[in-house]
């Protein structure tokens, strides 16, 4: 995004809910608010990038408290060593802005910029924070593949592509882990189930799932041929 965009939002508070939500969210135990970002939280990561990982919103005592998306949480202690043994983060661990971690060819952030009260955001919170996503992506002009972590933020990329009349219908766009589909402007769109806490401990998503996405991922960034027609195959 633009400076100008990022002060835009940087101040935003479009989401009336989310807004009042940051503005008493009760800090973990033994942590102040102060510690706490408690306002937007931007995409980071390398401007050149071909791969975009999109994930649903800030954790509220995560990325909220850190003030960078997937740091600070039991996600990003998931996703990070995956994505340094992949070559995509300089280091295993996301602690804080300022720890030294850099993307290489990735850039990261999530479909709502505000945490929302239980993880979840209202359809109208999706919608409101679009304008934001298609920010991003105008920015990433070498843009090869969006790989979007769980249904929610699968499903906002979609309606953005569908205001932007690269798509007709989400519902020809189905989720399920590992599925890719080609869209009209040349990108491509994965569906990966998401890096939570909840989705590692129940087994719906491993190590090896991951790495396996990611990598085919590599591939498709880097051109290697697919058959574009069997969108529905995982990987
Ligand atoms: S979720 Fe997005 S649109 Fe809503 S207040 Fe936060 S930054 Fe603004």
């Amino acid at each position: 995004m633009s400076v100008a965009a990022l002060e835009e939002l940087a101040a935003c508070r479009r989401c009336a809910r989310l807004a009042a939500y940051l503005d008493q969210l009760p800090p973990a135990r033994g942590r102040g608010r102060a510690e706490y970002w408690n306002r937007p939280v931007a995409g980071f990561g390398d401007r050149q990038a071909r791969i975009w990982i999109l994930g649903l919103a800030p954790g509220a005592h995560g990325a909220n408290r850190t003030g960078r998306p997937f740091t600070g949480d039991g996600a990003g202690d998931f996703m990070y060593p995956l994505l340094y043994q992949t070559g995509l983060a300089s280091q295993p661990s996301a602690t804080a802005l300022g720890d030294g971690l850099a993307l290489r060819d990735l850039y990261i952030s999530n479909a709502v910029k505000c945490a929302p009260p239980g993880n979840k955001p209202a359809p109208a919170e999706f919608a409101c924070c679009r304008p934001f996503l298609a920010m991003e992506q105008a920015k990433l002009n070498r843009l090869q593949v969006v790989v979007a972590l769980g249904r929610g933020a699968y499903d906002s990329y979609l309606r953005l592509c569908r205001e932007q009349g690269i798509i007709q219908r989400v519902a020809d766009y189905p989720f399920a882990h590992g599925a890719r589909y080609r869209l009209s402007n040349g990108l491509w769109l994965v569906a990966c189930y998401h890096t939570s806490r909840y989705n590692v401990q129940t087994g719906r998503m491993t190590a090896v799932m991951f790495l396996e996405l990611l990598e085919a991922v590599q591939a498709l960034a880097a051109g290697a041929a697919v058959d574009e027609h069997s969108v529905e195959q995982p990987f």
